[in-house]
């Protein structure tokens, strides 16, 4: 027994399926899920001290690379001087200044502790701020758990929304309408039916919880004409994005505002870290300034705070971005070029440092029924083979791969061999 299986099982004595997120228990794609016991740079090492090249990277929040020693080296140093005060500190103001000045539309922001909270907190202010209820949302994206946002589409196009877990009440679903995403005509059609009573709409700007499918052209601007002409506020969920596709995220890469941005993942650094921010006249709504209530203990923790201002600090070297862009860019061609040779029908998208791989015939996925017609079980093969292979998949094809600053040239061209390898067995 590997020690994984043995944490495992130890660990499913006391803790719900013996994980704390439940993607982490590879139910998707079967087997145990690594035991990891430490992590530098593009490696991850389990608990069987086995080494895999990473493409998860904490689900997307290690830009830089794990465990980069000035990022530690700001943690450990700040933990000396206390953990959390539950009074203002210094590192709070200037990791919202430097949020606010890189990023455009950003006038005020509040700290969370997570990408749930961010997003759950920022549609109450969109609900506070409009007087309006209803929201719509997109098949496919995720923003997190909070009742709102556990919705799917009802059985029409323009439905009310049905829970998509028990414990949801179905009297809030009824207020979450849920589009299909890049159908640019089914927001407008949505907005012509009801606009002036939607508070916002909330957006994934890339999705990257159903594989990674970028916006078509025109989608995200679609988005903002409509809320600018009802008057409701278009929320761009940034939590994975952020930072990550470029260093003004997706609305810089493409060129849309928000009036409220969702942010979390790189601006922590990998330490517990969610933000939300926008329009001054938006944002002052909230408590103590305004009447939406929102708090939080440890919100705006030092040491989070810290690792992410360092973060921040490293990922504004010149060149950062673009060499990112181009490692993503030789991994997905040489991923694409080896199944094409093994006569495995595959297809990729990327943004950035984002990638997702399909096992479909078609050309070009750009929808939630696109996503889920692909092959799963192929899927699974191929995420057990690259495995073997020592190299960390996401443990279902729902999810998007994240290439960091810290992979070599070397490892990709491992990555590439392992595929190779694994489609030939597939093939077969
Ligand atoms: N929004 C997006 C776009 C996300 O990808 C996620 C998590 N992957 C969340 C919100 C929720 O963040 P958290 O898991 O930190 O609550």
């Amino acid at each position: 027994m590997s020690k994984s299986e043995q944490l495992f099982s130890q660990a499913q004595q006391f803790i719900p399926g013996g994980v704390n997120s439940p993607v982490r228990a590879f139910r998707a794609v079967g087997g145990t899920p690594l035991f990891i016991e430490r992590a530098e740079g593009a490696y991850l090492f389990d608990a069987d001290g086995v080494r895999y090249i990473d493409y998860v990277q904490s689900w997307g929040p290690m830009v830089l690379g794990h465990a980069h020693p000035r990022v530690i080296e700001a943690v450990i140093e700040r933990a000396r001087s206390g953990l959390s005060f539950g009074a203002p500190t210094e590192l709070e103001t200037q990791l919202a200044e430097e949020l606010c000045r890189l990023w455009p539309g950003l006038d005020l922001v509040r700290f969370v502790n997570s990408g749930t909270e961010a997003t759950m907190s920022a549609i109450r202010l969109a609900r506070g701020f409009t007087g309006r209820d209803k929201i719509v949302k997109f098949e496919g994206c995720y923003h997190g758990h909070s009742d709102s946002l556990l919705v799917k589409a009802g059985s029409g196009a323009l439905t009310m929304g049905v829970p998509s877990s028990p414990g949801v009440p179905a009297a809030l679903a009824d207020h979450t309408i849920t589009l299909s995403y890049n159908d640019a005509d089914a927001v407008r059609d949505c907005f012509a039916k009801m606009g002036n009573e939607i508070a916002c709409v909330i957006v994934e700007p890339v999705a990257g919880n159903m594989n990674c499918v970028p916006p078509l052209p025109g989608f995200l601007e679609t988005l903002r004409e409509v809320c600018d002409r009802s008057g409701a506020l278009l929320i761009i969920d940034e939590v994975m994005t952020g930072f990550r596709v470029s260093l003004t995220g997706a609305q810089g890469y493409y060129g849309v505002r928000a009036d409220l941005t969702t942010l979390g993942k790189v601006i922590g650094g990998g330490m517990p870290v969610g933000a939300f921010g926008g329009r001054r006249e938006v944002m002052e709504q909230i408590a103590p300034l305004g009447p939406v209530y929102q708090a939080g203990t440890l919100s705006g923790n030092p040491v989070a705070m810290a690792a992410g201002l360092e973060t921040l600090k490293l990922i504004q070297e010149p060149g950062l971005y673009g060499r990112l862009a181009e490692k993503t860019d030789r991994l997905v061609e040489g991923v694409l070029d080896a199944a094409k040779e093994a006569g495995i029908p595959l297809t990729a998208n990327k943004v950035g440092s984002m990638f997702g791989f399909f096992f479909t015939e078609e050309a070009q996925v750009s929808n939630y029924q696109q996503v889920m017609a692909c092959d799963n079980q192929r899927f699974n093969r191929f995420f057990h083979g690259m495995l073997e292979q020592g190299v960390y998949l996401a443990p279902a094809s729902y999810e998007a791969g994240f290439m960091s600053a810290a992979h070599s040239d070397e490892d990709i061209d491992r990555t590439i061999a392992a595929a190779q390898k694994v489609f030939a067995e597939l093939a077969d």
